[in-house]
């Protein structure tokens, strides 16, 4: 059985032999994307090849079988060194779902792809009649041999344009209540029955999209789960997510960048001459305090999930999450005062604050809106009652809509 010690020599020595400043320079250190540059999916080859990326899982599955303790020292040595790759048995969403509903044979076609990021995803969840009440989508999966043809239409599909696969939900049975009659799938992008229309967002960035499927064809080996069975597969899925967002988010996008291990926060009031106002203080310091409470948190859930449940304490990390860019966004506003009107890149502080206050609404909204994550909070950690539900029980076909 491996020691702590022997095997954080061993990390430090792999990446002492691997990782350098050039290396780092060629891969990048952007913590997401919608596509892999070369230079990072070689990197993240080699990751794999060594055992580093997801050394949770088994031999079988490019893993070491450690504990979670292990894997969680060999995350710390990689962002120690700021090396990205390690980890992915925490959050790369895609391989994780794809492990654990998948069929031998798309596991053994996309994991290692996917762990080597030269496969692009996106989710294909949000309808424009079914967002917060996923259980109500009408997209439709039928079966037509060996393969299942779908149509309907997807909205809000961060990715979409460059995704190879997207994780689907579509309806296949309608006589059963609406959680039971769902399957989730990969479907496969690039394909004539798969339409995708660009939307443009309040950043002036266009990363969502509509998506129209028309007699799209999903083979049956890329059902994850049971056929009806695809509502356990996307709540272990959004618990992945949730857990992603909760971690963290963007930056700002002007590439202005402060002094290591500062604050951002505080370098910006030192900048504004504010830093020894008390009023600021007390508000750096709150947000500062809540950044802290929240990463204990999701390491907390995080444990959680490693022992294979979908932990509702995701829901508290995406929540305080949401809540901490609004909060932090508006602290950089008033730091800034009335230069925050100046947008455009003469002035770079404020083009960020400001992207930084708009943005947080991604946060709020995607992978389920704050509202919904107080519900699940409220029904599954505090144990309060659930919302009433009419249609619960009813044959999907026969739920009534507007
Ligand atoms: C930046 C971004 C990226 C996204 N990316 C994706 C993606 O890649 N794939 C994808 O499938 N979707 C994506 N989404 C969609 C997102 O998941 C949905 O917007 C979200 O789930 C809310 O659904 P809706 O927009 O239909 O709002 P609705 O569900 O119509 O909600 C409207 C309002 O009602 C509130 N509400 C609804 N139900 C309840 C309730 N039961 N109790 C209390 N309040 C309630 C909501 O909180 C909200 O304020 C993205 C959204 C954003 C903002």
């Amino acid at each position: 059985m491996m020691d702590k010690e022997t095997l954080r020599d061993e990390v430090r020595h792999w990446l002492a032999d691997n990782w350098d400043d050039k290396t780092a320079a060629e891969v990048g250190v952007e913590r997401t994307s919608y596509t892999t540059s070369k230079p990072r999916q070689a990197w993240l080859a080699r990751v794999v090849e060594a055992g580093w990326a997801v050394p949770t899982w088994s031999e079988e599955w490019f893993g070491r079988g450690y504990s979670t303790e292990l894997g969680k020292l060999i995350e710390r040595e990689f962002a120690a060194a700021g090396a990205p790759g390690a980890g992915q048995d925490r959050s790369n969403l895609w391989a994780n779902t794809l492990l654990a509903g998948g069929q031998q044979g798309l596991k053994e076609k996309l994991i290692p792809a996917l762990l080597r990021g030269e496969v692009n995803m996106c989710l294909l969840y949000s309808e424009p009649g079914a967002g917060s009440d996923l259980a109500g989508i009408r997209t439709r999966a039928e079966k037509d041999g060996d393969h299942y043809r779908v149509n309907g239409q997807k909205v809000w599909t961060s990715g979409a344009k460059t995704a190879d696969y997207g994780m689907l939900i579509a309806r296949t049975d309608w006589d059963v209540p609406k959680h039971k009659g769902i399957s989730f799938f990969f479907l496969p992008m690039k394909q004539a029955g798969v339409e995708v229309r660009p939307l443009r967002q309040i950043t002036d960035e266009s990363h969502f999209n509509e998506v129209f499927f028309t007699d799209a064809i999903v083979p049956a080996e890329n059902l994850l789960g049971e056929t009806g069975g695809g509502w356990r597969v996307l709540n272990t899925a959004l618990a992945y997510e949730r857990s992603v967002m909760g971690e963290g988010a963007r930056g700002p996008r002007s590439g202005v960048t402060e002094a290591e291990d500062e604050e951002p926060l505080i370098a910006l009031a030192r900048e504004a001459g504010k830093i020894n106002d008390p009023a600021v203080r007390q508000d750096i310091a709150q947000v500062i305090a809540y950044k802290r409470l929240n990463a204990l948190n999701t390491a907390r859930a995080k444990a959680d999930l490693a022992q294979g449940t979908s932990s509702s304490v995701m829901s508290l990390g995406k929540l305080a999450m949401s809540r901490i860019l609004h909060e932090e966004a508006r602290v950089r506003t008033e730091l800034l005062g009335a230069g925050s009107l100046l947008e455009g890149g003469d002035y770079p502080r404020a083009e960020d604050a400001n992207f930084l206050s708009l943005n947080a609404y991604f946060t709020s909204i995607g992978g389920g809106t704050d509202q919904i994550q107080k519900n699940i909070i409220g029904e599954r950690v505090l144990g309060l009652p659930k919302e009433p539900e009419v249609d619960k029980q009813v044959p999907f076909r026969d739920v009534r809509t507007s």
